[in-house]
């Protein structure tokens, strides 16, 4: 030990022995990083890692043990043979090469422990051979004792550096790895050097090759500390690499965590890697799915599938982790992944998709409201029944069933109070059937039934049971009002096919409408001819006036005190270029039906203001307004507008209006009349008597004359009861301050008994009928038709 002591303090420059333990500690750290990262890595990577460890390594040692000798100062010359220097490097290098090849050696026992004697002993044989190429005016003799202590102090030393460094990557495992080698390296070089004795011989020459040690030295140091800079920086760069490239697999994973769809990656049939949306979708944690067959999770036909197939991504059943299935769309490409052809699948969930299109179908075939099949689904099972009916020879029942007054029921109670009467209506009717039958709503307030092998006799009780069930329906007062017809027909009786039948039931539905509410009748043949005339009556008024088929004629309304006439009733006639004549009492009841009413009734207001606009005298104008008309938005404007446009004083135009037109929509009524008032035109209410002759209908409306119907004026003088309710209405009006007028006058004891009664107007064929406004020229002038003749 003193030996080793004086040898360093002694024959050694200390300065340089701190250089050399700078590299050697430099060596060391440089080296056993570069061993660590290689232990990390695999194959070719591996393998140049622990070559560029060997190298920093091994030339760090070496450079340690010639920095050393520089500061080892015999007192005498010294040199160094060339060949055996490169040696020396070159064992320095190769055996830290194996030394290190060891110690990463998988499977064998106490691997660190022997790479680590390995180097040991190779730095041993490196400074034994940079020894020998030692040259000295001199001879080296050598303390065996020492020699043996130096090798065991460098393999023991090693062994414990490396087993330490190998043993975890962390930091202060490594400085002490490091420490150790540093110490096994500097142990042994200077045991080694105190077990050299050099005894002076001056006969001994320096040979000529030799180079001086001092420029060895610092060639040495120089080259060293480079390599051993430039594998630090190469080891620093791949580091930044490599993390680069953890984030970027970061950034990557983070990415196929972020879509929506599901991915994975497989290998031929095991998947490698999964986003957290597939295993959301399989129901499993992400990390439990590597390694998984994923043909246990999806159908064998799309895991080996076509790849890259243009078509379209093909359905699959895709299998949870609870046992469920869901279905979803898989398109398969082949990826590039890990250096390796991949198979990467993006499975997309279905579900909600599957759900909108079976809302969709569920949509296209029923009716939204109620939940009954729709006309789409009725139809279809139609046609199916009747193939079946035809094929096994039975019949088959169409019901068609529609609401009366429904349209009321809307304008009086609203529409939600509306869509609620169908629904118990289709309620009612669904718990009136067997089962195998059908109820459908083929659109607004029309439903049908469709009964298979059900006859005639089967069907009036199938009818009877439905107007049973709907008239004890919970529909609320919109049911009150509302009642249901029903029509029916039956295959094959009444039809062969679809349509015919529909066509016949509808018919029939027609015809039970026109006889009351509440009915059911069946199809009879006459009934389609009187309905297509119907129909042909409704086709032929909506062009009634374009085609300039209607005319108005006029009856006079006359004073009774003075027999003056007061004015004219405007009564309107069609004639129609086939049928002729056709009375009003016939088509405005239709034309109200359709619609059509409106361009009739305004057609009608505009020619008779036109005409009674020309007048000389001032006389009024009477015209019929329908319910129709009065509750049609805009109705108040077009008579401002028709007045305006012809140039008739408001006062002289009258309105006529059943009691039944005030009583759907009162309010709506009340306020219409009272714009049309407000311009200065009359209100008269026609028919009184007929309808429900209410009191307060004639209080709270803003009349201006009461028009006796023509029923009580024609047997005033014959029936007592007539005379009573005509005597009742005349004390009303008078009550009321409203005048009356009596309609239907067809002779003078009628007029006599009006006198008499006080009544103020008359109105009818004593007077004159209806007709041409030129038979009235005497009327509108006020000179009698000689003098008009005469003119
Ligand atoms: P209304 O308003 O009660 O018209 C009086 C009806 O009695 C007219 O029948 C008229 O010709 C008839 N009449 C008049 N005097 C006598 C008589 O002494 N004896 C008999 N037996 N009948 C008489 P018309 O012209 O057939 O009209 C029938 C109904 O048609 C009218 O009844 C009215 O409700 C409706 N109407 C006629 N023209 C129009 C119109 O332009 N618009 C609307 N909305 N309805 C009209
Ligand atoms: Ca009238
Ligand atoms: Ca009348």
């Amino acid at each position: 030990m003193t030996a080793l002591y004086d040898c360093i303090t002694g024959n050694h420059d200390l300065k340089l022995v701190f250089l050399a333990a700078v590299v050697c500690n430099l060596a060391a750290a440089t080296s056993l990083t570069l061993l660590d990262h290689a232990r990390v890595n695999t194959g070719k990577a591996r393998r140049l890692w622990l070559l560029t460890a060997a190298l920093a390594g091994g030339t760090g040692i070496w450079a340690t043990h010639f920095i050393a000798m520089l500061a080892f100062s015999p007192g005498f010359a010294s040199a160094y043979d060339l060949g055996l220097t490169g040696l020396s490097l070159m064992i320095g290098v190769g055996m830290t090469a194996a030394g290190f090849w060891i110690a990463l050696r998988p499977g064998l026992p106490a691997a660190a422990w022997i790479g680590g004697a390995q180097i040991g002993l190779g730095v041993g044989a490196m400074h034994f051979t940079g020894m020998a190429a030692y040259e000295v005016a001199g001879r080296i003799a050598w303390d065996s004792g020492l020699v043996l202590a130096a090798l065991a102090a460098g393999a023991g030393l090693g062994s414990l550096a490396l087993a330490t460094t190998l043993r975890d990557g962390s930091v202060r495992v490594k400085v002490a790895g490091a420490g150790l080698m540093v110490a096994g390296i500097c142990g042994l070089h200077f045991t080694a050097m105190a077990a050299a004795v050099i005894v002076p011989d001056p006969s001994i020459a320096l040979s000529g090759t030799a180079v001086p040690a001092e420029i060895l030295a610092v060639a040495v140091a120089f080259a060293s500390i480079t390599i051993l800079l430039l594998a630090f920086a190469g080891l620093w760069l791949h580091l930044r690499d490599e993390r680069r490239s953890v984030l970027e697999g970061d950034r990557m994973r983070g990415l196929a965590n972020a879509a929506v769809e599901g991915l994975v990656v497989c290998d031929d049939d095991r998947i490698v890697t999964v986003n957290d949306s597939f295993a959301d979708l399989v129901g499993r944690p992400a990390e439990t799915l590597g390694g998984v067959v994923l043909s246990d999770l999806l159908d064998e036909a799309v895991v080996a599938g076509p790849a890259d197939a243009a078509a379209d991504a093909p359905e699959a059943q895709l299998r949870r982790s609870d046992g469920t299935s869901i279905p979803v769309e898989v398109i398969r490409r082949v990826i590039d992944f890990a250096g390796r052809p991949h198979a990467a699948l993006a499975v997309r969930d279905l579900r909600a998709r599957k759900r909108a299109e079976a809302r969709i179908a569920y949509l296209a075939h029923h009716d939204a409201l109620t939940g009954a099949p729709n006309r789409t689904s009725f139809n279809d099972r139609l046609a199916q029944e009747i193939a079946l009916a035809t094929a096994a020879d039975r019949p088959l029942a169409v019901l068609c069933a529609d609401l009366d007054r429904f349209k009321e029921v809307n304008d009086l109670f609203g529409h939600a109070a509306g869509d609620a009467l169908l629904r118990s209506v289709c309620a009612a009717i669904t718990g009136a059937l067997s089962p195998g039958q059908m109820l459908a709503r083929l659109g607004g307030d029309e439903f049908a039934v469709l009964a298979p092998n059900v006859d005639a006799a089967g069907a009036e009780a199938l009818g009877e049971a439905i107007l049973a069930a709907l008239r004890q329906a919970e529909t609320g007062p919109a049911g009150a009002i509302a009642a249901a017809s029903l029509g029916i027909a039956v295959y094959p009786h009444d039809g062969e096919d679809a349509e015919t039948l529909m066509v016949q039931a509808d018919t029939a539905l027609y015809r039970a409408k026109q006889e009351g509410r509440g009915r059911l009748r069946f199809y009879e043949a006459r009934m389609g001819v009187q309905v297509r005339e119907r129909r042909q009556i409704e086709h032929d008024l909506r062009h009634a006036v374009e085609r300039g088929e209607f005319r108005v004629v006029y009856q006079p309304q006359t004073r009774i005190d003075d027999g003056e006439a007061v004015g004219f009733e405007a009564l309107l006639r069609w004639q129609h270029p086939e049928r002729g004549n056709v009375p009003p009492d016939l088509f405005i009841p239709i034309s109200e039906e359709t619609g059509s009413i409106l361009a009739i009734g305004e057609w009608v207001l505009r020619e008779t203001c036109r005409e009674a606009a020309s007048w000389e005298k001032p006389l009024r104008i009477a015209v019929n307004v329908s319910a129709v008309q009065l509750h049609a938005p805009g109705f108040a404007e077009l008579v401002h507008e028709i007045l305006f446009t012809s140039g008739l004083t408001p006062a002289r135009l009258e309105i006529e209006i059943t009691e039944t037109a005030l009583i759907r929509d009162l309010p709506r009524a009340l306020a219409t009349l009272r714009r049309i008032k407000a311009m200065g035109v009359r209100i008269a209410m026609d028919d009184f008597g007929t309808g429900y002759s209410s009191l307060s209908n004639l209080r709270a409306f803003p009349f201006d004359k009461i028009k006796i119907d023509a029923s009580f004026t024609r047997s005033v003088d014959s029936s007592e009861q007539a005379a009573t309710i005509v005597r009742t209405v005349l004390g009303l009006g008078r009550g009321l301050g409203l005048p009356v007028l009596a309609e239907g006058v067809e002779t003078t004891g009628e007029l006599a008994f009006l006198g008499a009664e006080a009544c103020h107007e008359a109105q009818g064929y004593l007077f004159g009928r209806p007709g041409p406004i030129d038979g009235f020229r005497h009327l509108t002038t006020g000179r009698p038709l000689a003098a008009e003749d005469a003119a």
